[in-house]
């Protein structure tokens, strides 16, 4: 049976990626500038953000807009097996590179998720269900399978099938590009 996919961010499982590798520009959103990279000044020792019941007030509303969808936890845990930036900073840039694609295939999945509430045809359930397979094959993802991922394509594929259903929203047949 295929293992239940967590598409809900868990910062506790994960080594705070999100406040590491992305850049930020002071806007807004972001209180100051942030490198890629660079970890945020806010992030504490042990991963936590010392801020982070005060992030509107201090001008990070950017941080509890963004969510993961649980790729965070999911490269920590399962690419790097729990290791770390922290105890390796080498690792920073391939974890920022796996984030990068993980991010985009776990917001894609939250889409299709979220799609399943619609009344779907069967074949529109089966092409849904292809495409999470797509998405979250069987085999554990690893830093090279990352890599190699044609997310562009899946992505575009992924965002056709949604747009197909968009019947299901406005009651019309589906206007076809
Ligand atoms: S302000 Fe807090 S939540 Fe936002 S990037 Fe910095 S440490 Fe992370």
């Amino acid at each position: 049976m295929k293992r239940s996919l967590d598409l809900t961010a868990d910062c506790t499982s994960c080594s705070a990626l999100c406040c590491v590798v992305f850049a930020f520009d002071k806007s807004e959103s972001f209180g100051i500038d942030k490198a890629a990279c660079e970890v945020c000044p806010n992030l504490d020792d042990t991963d936590r953000c010392r801020i982070f019941d005060d992030r509107t007030e201090l001008g990070f509303k950017g941080c509890i807009a963004y969510s993961c969808h649980g790729a965070g936890q999911r490269v920590t845990r399962e690419v790097f097996k729990g290791d770390s930036w922290r105890d390796n900073p080498v690792l920073m840039a391939p974890m920022g590179a796996a984030l990068s694609v993980m991010r985009r295939i776990h917001e894609l999945l939250f889409l299709l998720d979220s799609a399943k509430l619609m009344s779907l045809s069967s074949e529109e359930m089966s092409a849904l269900l292809a495409l999470e397979n797509l998405l979250d094959p069987e085999t554990e993802w690893t830093e090279s399978k990352l890599q190699k991922y044609p997310i562009d394509a899946v992505s575009v594929q992924v965002r056709k099938f949604l747009n197909s259903l968009q019947h299901h929203v406005t009651g019309r047949p589906t206007a076809h590009t």
